[in-house]
């Protein structure tokens, strides 16, 4: 997207840098079309091994150098190209292409590796998807070691000023390469936060924007700009003002990034001394660590969509059960709240053979799909059982519209018990079942809700989205899907009351817990538990300390009589900003001179 001088996509790597754009071509090599003759075989394929045996050598400098620049976590990137190039049955598809079709050794390759691109790209898995990249970065190397020209995509100027470098496309061979005193900054036409490069990018602390659709043609090298990778904007030809700006703000961040260091040790308290508890959101294993070392008691919301996701067939009982137990253990002794598969709307596995719908989101999805389902439910339902046996693992219900659904999944929970208990199998008795308050449906009837729950949670998420009849996910409705919209504020306190009501914990798991003005809201209306994403954790933790309960109480008391978000708004920041300096969030406005 672009507007005159600025150019938005993602922000994948936080900081800012400003300096002159350094356009760089790492456009393929062009290959020709000429045919050998059937002497010429043999010394195509000597070439193709001596080529691939070079790139091979070079990837495993680029691994060494990795893992001293970046660490070994990272240096495995360049494993994953390293086995590709040792792929008996993927040089044996290029060998044969040779000596059947008399295709030269870069042609063939080029022919290989094309289809190998297709299939990932249209693959079902993002992993996939998200490595064509590093597909495209062993093309390039291997067409160069065959046909010559520069292998490698490095800057060479010396005593030249540092640089902004723009690609089409940033392979991790040549993010590992960039100098950070020659390169303050990078930007690339494609790419996503999951990208190789940017996960280099972040582990260089190279500030870096990807996804800056058709910006390369727009732009000169040498043109000054500032590059954004919180915000993920790239701003051309910027007036001495905004230069001034963007380092006061670069200096703000790093200064939060100082004072979130040290709040890890310190409890999560309001200034008022009254606590606040921070648990995790985890979508993937690998986040228990983060969420872990980022101080999390506990997981609110265990996300199980990543077990199915991209798999043909579903995950069975033993797998489950193992994962839920690690991660209980891991977090012992606070709990582990698991959620049921929130699957349909955007994320249908290709194991369910589900239809196509009008309406995905309004659809055959999370606790329907459990109930239609109920084998694939029994499972999951038997795996947490199971865990419990040796950790706090709890059941949430996703998407919850009527009582009968918490009803039919108690009666499920028993029967799987009695089944366990019948097969001689180890299993925890009374798994806490808990729902999930994200329909207008399930805000309604949130006491008779919690009169069958354990426990309630809060998906801000999707109760914006469905209170307000916006999709989440649509970015031309973005400025609509505001959480702190008078309905979903009035929506909360129905929740939080019906909750106390009952004597019940209720939390919030949706993004609104981790975004700074709308936490005050939350914490004024009562509630005392956030679920968080791990990486905001330290963010939440710092606010908290600065918020006081009174204050907060107030402010959310005079939200609930605002006629529109923008009042809502108005007022929550009006309060924080006598408590917290917003210019270190990057939210109190700039000089204008
Ligand atoms: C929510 O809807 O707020 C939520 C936490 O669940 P998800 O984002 O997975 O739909
Ligand atoms: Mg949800």
């Amino acid at each position: 997207m672009k507007s005159s001088r600025l150019f938005t996509g993602v922000g994948v790597s936080p900081g800012i840098a400003v300096g002159p754009l350094y356009l760089l071509g790492t456009d393929l090599p062009d290959v020709s079309h000429r045919a050998i003759s059937e002497d010429q075989v043999e010394e195509e394929i000597a070439r193709l091994h001596g080529a691939v045996e070079r790139v091979r050598q070079q990837l495993e400098e680029l691994k060494d150098r990795t893992k001293t620049l970046a660490g070994p976590e990272e240096a495995k990137i360049f494993s994953a190209q390293i086995a590709m190039l040792e792929d008996q049955e993927f040089l044996g598809d290029i060998e044969r292409l040779v000596s059947e079709n008399q295709l030269t050794a870069e042609r063939a390759f080029e022919f290989k590796v094309l289809e190998v691109r297709a299939v990932w790209a249209r693959s079902s898995s993002a992993t996939l998807r998200q490595r064509v990249a590093d597909l495209v970065g062993i093309q390039i190397r291997v067409l160069r070691a065959l046909i010559g020209g520069e292998t490698d995509e490095v800057l060479n100027e010396n005593g030249a000023p540092p640089v902004i470098v723009l690609a089409r496309e940033l392979t991790p061979g040549l993010t590992v390469q960039l100098q950070k005193d020659q390169v303050v900054g990078i930007a690339s036409e494609r790419g996503t936060r999951t990208a190789h490069a940017a996960i280099l990018a972040r582990s260089l602390g190279i500030p870096c924007v990807m996804g800056l659709v058709g910006c390369m043609d727009e732009v000169q090298s040498g043109a000054t700009a500032i590059l954004d990778g919180t915000l993920g904007t790239v701003l051309l030809d910027p007036s001495d003002v905004e230069i001034r700006n963007a380092h006061r703000r670069e200096g703000h961040r790093l200064e939060m990034a100082r004072e979130l260091d040290a709040v890890l040790e310190q409890p999560s308290v309001t200034s008022d001394g009254t606590a606040v508890s921070l648990w995790a959101n985890v979508d993937l294993p690998e986040e228990v660590e983060v969420a872990h070392d980022n101080g999390a008691s506990g997981v609110g919301l265990l996300r199980t969509e990543f077990l199915v996701i991209g798999r043909t067939e579903l995950p069975g009982e033993v797998e489950q059960a193992e994962f839920f137990e690690r991660v209980g253990k891991r977090f012992a002794p606070y709990p582990v709240v698991v959620r049921s598969y929130d699957l349909g709307g955007d994320k249908f596995p290709a194991a369910f053979h589900a239809e196509r719908e009008a309406n995905p989101f309004l659809g055959w999805r999370a606790i329907r799909v459990c109930l239609d389902e109920p084998d694939v439910f029994r499972t999951q339902i038997r795996a947490m059982l199971r865990a419990r046996a040796t950790a706090d693992v709890r059941l949430m219900l996703p998407l919850v519209t009527e009582v009968e659904e918490v009803i039919r999944t108690r009666e499920m929970v028993g029967e799987a018990a009695a089944e366990l208990k019948a097969e001689g199998l180890e299993f925890g008795e009374d798994l806490p079942v808990g729902v999930m308050i994200e329909t207008p449906a399930a805000a309604a009837l949130v006491d008779e809700l919690a009169e069958l729950s354990d426990f309630l949670s809060v998906g801000t998420n999707d109760l914006t989205q469905y209170m307000l009849a916006v999709d989440r996910g649509n970015a031309r409705l973005a400025d609509r899907f505001n959480s702190l919209h008078p309905a979903v504020v009035r929506s909360l306190k129905q929740i939080v009351d019906g909750g106390r009501r009952a004597g019940l914990d209720v939390s919030v798991c949706g993004e609104m817990a981790s975004e700074p003005i709308p936490l005050v809201l939350l914490i004024g209306l009562g509630f005392r538990v956030m679920s968080v994403s791990p990486a905001s954790l330290p963010l939440v933790r710092w606010l908290v300390r600065r918020l006081d309960i009174e204050g907060a109480e107030s402010a959310a008391s005079a939200a609930l009589k605002a006629r529109s978000g923008a009042e809502v708004a108005s007022l929550l920041e009006d309060y924080a900003a006598e408590r917290i300096d917003l210019a270190l969030l990057g939210l109190g406005r700039l000089p204008t001179d």
